[in-house]
């Protein structure tokens, strides 16, 4: 059976506070019926349901980034509307709400939504003693901006983790690692998706006759130049030591092959050909809809290999047989 891609952290969060949510908004709401409080009550009643759906939402369609948002206007709503209903004693479900908005939203999102909402609650406040109402303003503005500030180091070394995980050292291209989590992204995929695998032929002579170093930037020159072929961001990989792929996601065989051929024909009459007479040996291949990722892959690999022992510097369609 197919490994399926990890849960990311977001969609594991959203998944523990939305059933959190769901279970303490459920109490509340059974406390609120026991008292009486209907309005609340039935409030606290349709939240904790919202809170359960988007708990089972992100089960099954393994999709954070809506729900994340779901959550946090629920809190600032579910906050709001309480101070409206119950007055200034309930601002202290205001804190807990800044921080799950500045944790769940991109930072510009959570100002806007935070900013607004910081405003209504103000607002909604605006008869209190001046000495009170500052004091709230003061501490929920504090609090504020540390969840910003936190927040925003947060992603920061968020995207620098992820960023040095998936990078290789050596090109800056992107890793194996990204390889094998970008694939197997594809595994449920219904529309086409291609795959470009390619070796650089007779390399280890550039090692042994001008030294590892040499070798190095050489790499690095395939990278930058194969690369610039591509209108892809991130589709470029090394997952070998002379060995790349390129993922053609959402493209046909068609496409794939005529770019494998560009970028051969390129490479045999570019600089590092001149300069060290390596050239390339190339599988394309595309995932049908009822392939496994491993299947396709290891068409892949088979093409390749026999694009090597058949003299190398060609390209192999790798058909499926
Ligand atoms: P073939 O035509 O069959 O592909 O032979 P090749 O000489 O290109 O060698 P092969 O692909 O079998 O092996 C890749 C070589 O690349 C082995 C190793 O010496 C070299 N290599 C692997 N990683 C690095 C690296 O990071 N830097 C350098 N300079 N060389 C590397
Ligand atoms: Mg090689």
């Amino acid at each position: 059976m197919e490994r399926q891609a990890k849960r990311s952290d977001k969609e594991i969060i959203v998944m523990i506070l939305s059933l959190t949510y769901a279970l303490g908004v459920g109490v509340f709401a059974v406390i609120r019926m026991v008292n009486q409080d209907w309005m609340i009550g039935i409030l606290d009643i349709i939240l904790a349901s919202i809170g359960l759906f988007i708990f089972i939402y992100v089960w099954y369609t393994r999709s954070g980034h809506y729900p994340a948002y779901a959550i946090a206007l629920i809190s600032v709503i579910g906050t709001i509307a309480t101070l409206a209903m119950k007055g200034s004693g309930q601002i202290y479900w205001a804190y807990p709400s800044v921080a799950l908005v500045f944790y769940l939203l991109p930072n510009k999102h959570a100002l806007i939504l935070w900013g607004v909402s910081a405003l209504i609650i103000i607002g909604l406040l605006i008869d209190l003693p001046v000495i009170e109402l500052v004091t709230i303003a003061m501490t929920i503005g504090i609090t504020s901006f540390f969840c910003y500030f936190f927040s925003a180091r947060m992603n920061e070394q968020h995207d620098r983790l992820r960023r040095i995980a998936n990078e290789d050292v050596l090109t800056q291209v992107l890793n194996r690692r990204a390889f094998n989590n970008d694939t197997i992204k594809l595994t449920d995929s219904q529309t086409a998706e291609s795959a470009i695998l390619f070796d650089l032929d007779k390399f280890k002579q550039v090692n042994d006759y001008f030294g590892h170093a040499k070798g190095d930037q050489v790499l690095q020159q395939v990278a930058v130049y194969v690369q610039s072929q591509l209108s892809c961001e991130n589709c470029l990989y090394r997952i070998g030591g002379d060995e790349f792929a390129i993922l053609c996601v959402g493209k046909d065989f068609g496409y794939a092959y005529h770019l494998a051929q560009k970028i051969h024909l390129d490479f045999s009459q570019g600089e590092i050909n001149k300069e060290h007479d390596i050239t390339l040996s190339m599988a394309v291949a595309q995932k049908e809809p009822d392939e496994s990722i491993k299947d396709w892959l290891g068409r892949l690999d088979s093409a390749l290999y026999k694009a090597k022992k058949s003299g190398r510097n060609q390209i192999i369609k790798a058909i499926r047989h």
